[in-house]
């Protein structure tokens, strides 16, 4: 159904903006939930979607600050960016009809207005609708490329992955052992080692919260890796990062991929850079939009394999706009285990 018409649900609907500019830590303060009329006719070629799935992900943490980045800082009193999954309800463009499900960049919102362009469409009967925002969504396509692209991970490499049991870091490991690799994974907290062992089939996994000290760190990471580090897929940042450095093995491949411990603004020192050099190590940072020419080809590989069940992630979900703010602070204390998101419906 297309053309102008009038939106005749509900005439109101709820978002979250940002309040303010966090200093370290990020709390319920730094967030003003609003009411919003619902717009009463759509322009040519846009959409109006109800959100069903808010993604919470960590790179939100810099978005809310002013400093310069790879991207433009969340905007104060605008809606807090990030990606949705939901049902189209009206539309004006030609792709796409009321009831399908789409992919989009909507916001901490209940609905809006997007592009049709800007929309993927989905299929939500062979993969749940949420999991368009975790495995088959930005988070699977940033483990596929670090695997596959800047890791070239082969049979019988070591790959260790920190942030383990995350929503990358669940994805990169699978994949990794799909191709035959050593996969340890570090993670935080005991539940998290088990689910990341017993769950998703990684050769091993480090409790980092139950290490007392960095020697015992490396001890740990060096008796799980015995053959010494292959293929680096980075995270964390941080201490967990400068102990992986410890092991590399020469020329050993580094996907940096996130710094979550240094989102607060907390960056501990790298003492073992050396080890670029000595290794002969190549080390390549990356931002997955910048790739979007591989998002086809990764997310059709990653929906078969999610098909075909050898692709596995938890999701953590909370209900209800009004606990986004929380479970965003949440999720950089490391409460989540796999994607963590926002139902709305
Ligand atoms: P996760 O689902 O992994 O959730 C974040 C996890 O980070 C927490 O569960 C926690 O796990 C860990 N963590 C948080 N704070 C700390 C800390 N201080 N020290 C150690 N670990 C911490 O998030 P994602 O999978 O979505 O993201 C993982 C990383 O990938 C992030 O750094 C993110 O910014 C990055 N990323 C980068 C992209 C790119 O294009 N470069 C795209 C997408 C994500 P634990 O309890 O195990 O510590």
């Amino acid at each position: 159904m297309h053309g102008l018409r009038s939106v005749s649900m509900t005439a109101q609907y709820q978002r979250i903006v940002l309040a303010s500019r966090p200093r370290g830590k990020v709390s319920s303060d730094n967030f003003r939930i609003e009411t919003v009329d619902r717009p009463v006719s759509l322009e040519p070629g846009s959409v109006l979607v109800q959100n069903h799935y808010l993604s919470l992900d960590p790179y939100m943490r810099g978005r809310m600050s002013a400093a310069k980045s790879y991207a433009q800082p969340q905007a104060l009193d605008q809606t807090m960016v990030g990606e949705t999954a939901g049902v189209v309800v009206e539309s004006r463009f030609a792709g796409l009809s009321p009831g399908d499900h789409v992919v989009g960049r909507l916001g901490w919102a209940e609905m809006g207005v997007a592009g049709g362009e800007s929309l993927r469409k989905v299929d939500a009967q062979k993969i749940p609708l949420s999991a368009y925002l975790g495995m088959v969504g930005m988070p699977g396509v940033t483990a596929w490329y670090g695997v596959n692209i800047i890791l070239n991970a082969r049979a019988g490499q070591t790959l260790v992955v920190s942030a383990a049991s995350g929503a990358v870091g669940s994805v990169v490991g699978q994949l990794a052992k799909l191709k035959g690799c050593r996969v340890v994974g570090i993670a935080g907290g005991a539940q998290k080692c088990q689910y990341v062992t017993g769950h998703l089939g990684f050769d091993a996994c480090i409790d980092y919260k139950q290490e007392f000290s960095d020697a015992e760190l490396l001890a740990s990471l060096s008796a799980a890796a015995p053959d010494g580090i292959d293929l680096l897929f980075e995270n964390v940042g941080s201490t967990i990062f400068d102990t992986s450095l410890a092991c590399l093995n020469p020329h050993a491949r580094i996907a940096l991929c996130g710094m979550v411990a240094a989102y607060g603004g907390s960056a501990a020192p790298l003492n073992n850079a050396g080890k670029l050099l000595t290794m002969r190590a190549t080390l390549q940072g990356f931002i997955i939009t910048e790739h979007m020419e591989l998002w086809p080809r990764a997310l059709d590989e990653l929906a078969g394999l999610v098909t075909d069940n050898k692709l596995r992630c938890n999701e953590t979900i909370a209900y209800g706009l009004a606990a986004a703010p929380g479970a965003f602070a949440g999720l950089l204390l490391g409460k989540n285990l796999g994607k963590q998101l926002i139902q709305l419906i």
